[in-house]
């Protein structure tokens, strides 16, 4: 029988079947121990120190507790503790992004995605490098300046050298004062020598989802291709690392298996990279699973409800304080409204999931990954967002300044991040207004910007950013960041 050891380089030993249920155990005995509880909820509070603020974040021992509680008044202190840590890291920021999917061809047979090999159906497409320049110069002409790159694992039609040519694409576009400035990379697990090619070409964060980290369960909901191979798969962000990548995202698809077993194995995940690497996962996506051709999400019966979720949502944010989390299209603006609460820091916007999506006029539904539920603009969500008191940000400074992997988390866990990103994401907030926004959206934009502005405490920091803010509203000069 495997060992728990969050040092192994072994996908059994690092995410441990017995230790998941152990913990699980061990959780459901002290759902009620108010007593142990209170401790926990007292360790993850953000403590003031003399560089700023800090937070210790929780085991995945102590997590598995707070998510299996069950009494009213304590997920009530849940909640507000989830707020409190993303207030004190995040502030009201929220980052954009959005996704780009470059093809649909897939060797795979995962059984909850329509792009999987068996189905004949579905219109397969694959961008070519002109359609990859229009898409961009679409997503440009909306305001986005950071994308997330999505293809699914076929050595034929999409082999690492056609994914490298597209982020070279992108990143070459520069239509009227637009550029995407971080390109993040959403594809198959691979080899070192090929995660140190894309780290070359300089992406942002690589991200890929664990599905599921229930062994057996994954063997079954993957019964064939390369994505079979399970501890080839939890490996990928060891390899990642070895590769030179400082940001990964971990994610899982909830509704696959028990939440609570997830959740568990995606700490579990995080504890691992610490041990190993000094570093945890740059971001948590928590994805639901979701309609789509030839998929009905009904057929899995682990579905989350909306309350559960955003319970897992908060317990994520108390236990990894400095993983940026990340919400999707997928999620109703209902469902969306209440999780940025609660611990979210990065949402997309007008994302069509589907190959070559941007360019038609009206949402093509044929090659799509899955139904969005958010389908408004990214002026409307800007909008929204504005509305209930966020500031949506387009910066990408830290991974231009090369501020990736330690050196980032260092800044975080100092709270030094603070003195960049409001200013940050202020000046990149009225790029987008004078670009791209409608203009009832700009006059609201530009209100709040003033407002914001003067909460910078540093005068210099305060001035300096007025002064870039006032160059972009009067001439064409973009991209200032602290
Ligand atoms: S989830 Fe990814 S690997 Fe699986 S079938 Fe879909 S595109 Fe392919
Ligand atoms: S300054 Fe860095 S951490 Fe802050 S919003 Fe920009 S990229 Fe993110």
């Amino acid at each position: 029988m495997a060992q728990y050891n969050p040092k192994s380089l072994h996908a059994e030993e690092f995410i441990n079947h017995e230790e998941i249920l152990e913990t699980l155990k061990y959780a459901e005995e002290n759902k009620h121990n108010i007593e142990l509880i209170d401790s926990i909820l007292e360790k993850a509070r953000p403590q003031k120190t003399a560089t700023g603020v800090h937070c210790a974040g929780l085991t995945h021992r102590e997590a598995s507790v707070l998510l299996a509680c069950d009494i009213p008044e304590k997920i009530e202190e849940m909640y507000q503790l989830a707020e409190e840590i993303k207030l004190a890291f995040y502030g009201n920021r929220i980052v954009m992004f959005a996704p780009l999917y470059l093809s649909n061809y897939c060797v795979n047979g995962c059984v909850y995605c329509p792009y999987h090999a068996k189905n004949r159906h579905i219109t397969r497409k694959k961008l070519t490098q002109e359609e990859v320049a229009r898409e961009v110069i679409a997503l440009q002409d909306m305001g986005h300046k950071r994308l997330a790159i999505e293809a699914g694992e076929d050595p034929v039609n999409n082999p690492i050298e056609y994914i490298l040519e597209c982020i070279n694409t992108i990143y070459s576009i520069k239509h009227k004062n637009g550029a995407i400035r971080r390109v993040n990379v959403n594809i198959a697990a691979t080899t070192v020598e090929n995660y140190r090619k894309l780290k070359d070409a300089g992406i942002g964060t690589y991200i890929l989802f664990q599905e599921t980290y229930h062994k057996q369960s994954y063997l079954k909901l993957h019964p064939a291709g390369p994505k079979h191979d399970y501890d080839y798969h939890t490996e990928a962000m060891d390899r990642a690392m070895d590769g030179g990548i400082d940001d990964v995202g971990l994610g899982v698809l909830f509704g696959l298996e028990m939440y609570k077993y997830e959740f568990a194995g995606l700490l579990m995940h995080a504890e691992h990279l610490e041990a190993v690497h000094g570093v945890g996962p740059h971001t948590i996506s928590v994805p639901r699973i979701k309609r789509a051709d030839d998929i009905d999400p009904d057929v899995f019966d682990n579905g989350l409800s909306d309350e559960l979720f955003a319970k897992v949502i908060a317990c994520i944010r108390i236990a990894v304080p400095y993983t940026g989390m990340i919400i999707s299209t997928r999620e109703s603006q209902q469902v969306r409204e209440r999780a940025l609460g609660l611990g979210i820091s990065q949402i997309s916007g007008a994302s069509r999931t589907s190959v070559g999506g941007y360019e038609e006029e009206e949402r093509p539904h044929d090659s799509e990954q899955f139904d969005v539920s958010d389908q408004r603009s990214l002026d409307e969500v800007v909008h929204w967002l504005m509305q209930l008191g966020f500031i949506p940000s387009f910066c990408t400074a830290c991974y231009r300044e090369g501020r990736t992997g330690d050196r980032f988390m260092s800044l975080c866990k100092n709270g030094q991040i603070l003195n960049c990103c409001h200013p940050n994401a202020l000046m990149t907030l009225a790029e987008y207004l004078v670009d791209y926004a409608s203009e009832d959206t700009k006059r609201v934009g530009m209100e709040l910007i003033q407002e914001e502005l003067k909460k910078i405490p540093r005068d210099k920091v305060r001035e300096i950013a007025a002064e870039h803010i006032k160059d972009i509203c009067s001439s064409n000069r973009r991209d200032f960041r602290f």
